[in-house]
């Protein structure tokens, strides 16, 4: 097992960080961690870090309708090719950071996912060889104006708010990804719950089928759809989302100060 943590420490900071394996102690690292992992003065407590997002991608991927039960349930078809869309960099926040409900939604839906960050760069790699491309895994919140999305007909204003692409709590790089748990916790109700063995198009097909279209860069993280069970927050929620093997995200839920005066919401 090993983590990797993006952090402000007494105010110093962002900086790259290894967990040790007992999980009290951070290692600092000299650098992003994609080519080596270079440490660079003594360990630090952990529970002295604020912990940010572990990731400072050039873009996130999102992979809609990919697990059966979830297209089931929002009445779609069962998708040919993978049905890749785009998610800003701007929209990415760390654990505990608030998702901010923005004005003129009325409803804003949680997907648990697990993300896929990549560790090396990406042009039309094979799916034989693709997973030896891949640095880690954590977990991802793709947020979703469910409303925004559905009078849209895309999906970039829908997913592409501010605060909604949380994405963490570390990065996990010894995972096995090919079957584990996926959950997603609105206080204390389990709302989604699959697992990676039930997803359409597996991680070797979406790093194939993605860099075949676009160059992934170290850092780029791929979301890879969410399991059944999407649903609502509401300000003054905390949504957790829990994969196996890696750890929880939690985020609390705030409607964004701007909503209250909007006058078209
Ligand atoms: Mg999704």
């Amino acid at each position: 097992m090993s983590r990797i943590v993006r952090y402000v420490h007494e105010g110093q900071g962002p900086r790259w960080g290894e967990v040790q394996p007992e999980g009290s102690w951070v290692q600092p690292l000299a650098c992003a961690p994609y080519d080596a992992i270079v440490s660079d003065g003594p360990p630090i407590r952990f529970d002295g870090l604020k912990l940010l997002a572990p990731v400072e991608p050039s873009k996130i991927i999102g992979v809609g309708s990919n697990y059966r039960a979830h297209v089931a349930e929002m009445g779609r078809e069962l998708p040919s090719v993978p049905k890749i869309f785009l998610m800003p960099p701007s929209a990415v926040i760390g654990p505990g950071a608030a998702i901010e409900i923005p004005p003129r939604t009325r409803r804003v839906d949680h997907e648990a996912e697990l993300g896929v960050v990549v560790g090396r760069r990406m042009v039309r790699v094979p799916e034989a060889v693709a997973m030896a491309y891949v640095f880690g895994y954590t977990c991802v919140n793709d947020v979703t104006a469910r409303d925004l999305q559905r009078s849209d007909g895309v999906f970039s204003r829908a997913k592409g708010f501010d605060s909604f692409c949380p994405v963490g709590p570390w990065i996990e790089t010894e995972l096995g990804p090919d079957d584990v748990r996926v959950r997603c916790w609105v206080d204390e109700a389990l709302r989604q719950e699959g697992r990676t063995s039930d997803l359409i198009f597996g991680l070797p097909r979406l790093l194939a089928f993605i860099s075949s279209v676009m160059t992934l860069l170290p850092g780029d993280v791929i979301s890879t759809g969410t399991p059944s069970g999407v649903g609502p927050l509401r300000h003054g929620q905390t949504v957790r989302v829990d994969v196996e093997g890696i750890g929880q995200l939690w985020n609390p839920v705030v409607n964004r100060a701007d909503r209250i005066e909007s006058s078209d919401a």
